[in-house]
């Protein structure tokens, strides 16, 4: 029977998922949650949210794993004392929901729609948008979340080029890796879409230089991690018309404070880190089969490279 301490808010909602689930599968679990205090040297698998007051993983000698219910994993993977292994989330709902989240505003900014919902002199101005296949679009991580992306926005005809470290087998889309692959992936971005996760070598990669290399006026959506954007550079951009409008979701701190300047920009749209929210059903059914593989001593999926960072 695996003692599952769920250290994540939630836990009355993913309990009910989490038992009849592995119950069908003939494995009757357990499931603490903090509150329970249960002896940590009992504990096979920790569900573990990065809000957690959990923060010290040596006293669970036994886990087999800690499986996070967050794809990003920047405030876990360098805690010293975990040395279980540690699996991210990746959640269907999550992945269609942060689909929706971009394809929503790239057809937006392509349709030139704002144009429309606020025209308060009432210009009659009848000459429509260009043709989806005749806008670049670039994705900047193109793993879990990115790959999806592109797929969705690759079947409304948007030419998309997809960076990441490594090349990818992608079919209709074009892949780039590597500094000279982000320089031409930056050159032909009409749209760019930041879906990089927050490390040492992603911070600030949106900068005055990056920047410049876009095309001029481009639009940006960032729902990849706030760190990835110098705000100062993005602002100057905006200022010029360099970039005609950013999409931003994340943010360096958060809530973004009431006098943080992006607030204010009249090209700026703020959304308050609602792109791809974890969803209980599709989650707990990732989290089931990781545990299964636990159980059967498999490897766990979406393992977090330690040294990457990811
Ligand atoms: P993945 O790990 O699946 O993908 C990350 C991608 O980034 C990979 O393609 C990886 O390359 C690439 N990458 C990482 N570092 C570099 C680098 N230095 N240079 C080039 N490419 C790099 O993550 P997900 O797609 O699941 O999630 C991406 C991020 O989205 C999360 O880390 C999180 O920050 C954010 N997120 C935001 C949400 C929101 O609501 N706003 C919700 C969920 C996630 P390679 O494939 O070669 O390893």
């Amino acid at each position: 029977m695996p003692q599952i301490l769920f250290a994540a808010p939630d836990h009355a909602e993913y309990a009910p998922h989490l038992h009849a689930g592995l119950s069908a599968l003939g494995i009757a679990p357990e499931i603490h949650s903090l509150d329970d205090n249960p002896a940590p040297e009992s504990i096979d698998y920790i569900i573990y949210a990065p809000s957690s007051p959990l923060q010290d993983f040596r006293p669970f000698v036994r886990a087999k794993a800690v499986l996070s219910l967050w794809a990003g994993v920047e405030r876990i993977v360098g805690n010293q004392t975990l040395t279980q292994p540690l699996a991210r989330m990746v959640d269907p709902g999550m992945t269609e929901s942060m689909v929706e989240y971009v394809v929503g505003h790239v057809l937006r900014i392509h349709l030139g729609m704002d144009q429309h919902l606020q025209n308060p002199t009432r210009i009659w101005n009848n000459s429509g948008p260009k043709l989806a296949r005749e806008r670049p679009v670039t994705i900047l991580g193109f793993g879990a979340l990115g790959q999806a992306v592109g797929r969705a926005l690759s079947a409304l005809h948007f030419p998309v080029t997809g960076w990441s470290n490594s090349p990818k087998a992608v079919s209709g889309m074009t892949s780039l890796h590597g500094q000279d692959g982000l320089a031409q992936a930056l050159a032909k971005a009409e749209i760019l879409v930041t879906l990089l996760p927050r490390t040492k070598q992603t911070e600030n990669i949106i900068n005055a230089q990056t920047l410049a290399l876009l095309p001029k006026g481009a639009a940006m959506i960032n729902p990849g991690r706030g760190q990835l954007i110098d705000d100062a550079a993005l602002l100057d951009a905006l200022d010029r018309k360099h970039i005609s409008q950013a999409v931003l979701d994340v943010f360096r701190v958060e809530p973004l404070p009431k006098d943080n300047p992006l607030w204010d920009h009249p090209n700026v749209i703020v959304t308050p880190h609602i792109a791809a929210q974890t969803r209980i059903e599709t989650a707990a059914q990732v989290l089931i089969e990781n545990i299964l593989r636990g159980e059967a001593g498999l490897d766990f999926l979406h393992l977090v490279n330690r040294k990457r960072g990811y």
